[in-house]
């Protein structure tokens, strides 16, 4: 029931946005009727917990202490770490943020005000600091290790490379992923429905794909791929999602080749054939419009 409320919130966001790439900003919504789950161990070190708008974040846990990826919402910090405490007592040494939004950054204050170490990429602190919407973030919620390419954590036993491919999802997207545990977390660059493209955030439907094919050079079949919404999937799932974005790019490509209108290219229905698996709540409009920018070269 709180799933259907959360994406019925989810679709009224959108809708009411004045285009459907806006990702919205649930940061002021009243959490207190919100339940973190406990968390679901995904393999090795690693377990996931779902935060609200059903953000998976993750955490890696053993003697050197937690790695929690992503934040989620501030009036869910108690819960999320209480939802840790269930699993391990030891320090939040460090918190990698895969991007900037809200969703996936707004606990960072929490989190830095007790000591943890904030890691994201360059673009991310900029972007807290200073977003294309709403109010900049607390001096203590900004990342305090960035970088631009990668960065490697040697903990809990085994190595962990956070890394960038690409502007996709925002410019500032990066994966997780840790080795010896054999998890990663792909942010927002792969998630269970059609990926928004934030071009406030400088992001780029060819960006979200090449992303995808480094990941997907990356990983094994056994490697557990947690998205950054939606069930736990494996490498087949990743391929198939980076085909239908593939897929919906040439016939857009295509469409644009021939000289048609955004109007156009949509009632041509580019994506029909994948619509009712990945359309979600917010629909087809934002990709097939990032694909026709692209397809233009913007
Ligand atoms: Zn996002």
């Amino acid at each position: 029931m709180k799933i259907l409320v959360l994406l019925a919130m989810l679709v009224s966001a959108l809708a009411t946005s004045v285009s459907a790439q806006v990702q919205p900003n649930m940061g002021t919504q009243n959490w207190d009727d919100f339940v973190v789950a406990s968390p679901e161990h995904v393999a090795g070190n690693i377990y996931k917990v779902v935060g609200g708008v059903i953000v998976n974040m993750a955490f890696s846990v053993g003697e050197d202490g937690i790695i929690l990826v992503d934040s989620n919402f501030q009036d869910l910090t108690g819960q999320i770490i209480a939802a840790i405490r269930e699993v391990s007592d030891k320090p939040i040494r460090f918190l990698i943020d895969t991007h900037s939004h809200a969703d996936h950054a707004d606990g960072n204050v929490s989190f830095g005000e007790t000591g943890t170490i904030i890691v994201a990429h360059d673009a991310v602190r900029a972007q807290l600091a200073n977003p294309p919407r709403g109010e900049a973030a607390a001096a203590l919620a900004l990342p305090v290790v960035t970088f631009p390419e990668q960065v490697n954590f040697h903990f809990n036993g085994e190595e962990v490379e956070a890394f960038h491919v690409a502007a996709g999802h925002t410019d500032g997207d990066i994966m997780v992923y840790f080795k010896g545990s054999d998890v990663i977390h792909m942010g927002d660059v792969f998630v269970g429905h059609y990926p928004i493209i934030d071009t406030s955030r400088d992001g780029h439907i060819l960006g979200v794909i090449e992303s995808l094919n480094v990941a997907i050079e990356k990983v094994s079949d056994n490697t557990k791929i947690i998205p950054g919404h939606g069930d736990v999937a494996v490498r087949e799932d990743v391929i198939e999602f980076r085909d239908m974005l593939l897929g919906i790019y040439g016939s857009v490509n295509s469409l644009v080749a021939e000289g048609k209108s955004l109007q156009q290219v949509i009632a041509a229905r580019p994506t029909s054939n994948y619509d009712a698996k990945w359309a979600g709540p917010q629909g087809s409009r934002g990709i097939i419009s990032a694909a026709y920018n692209a397809a233009r070269g913007e």
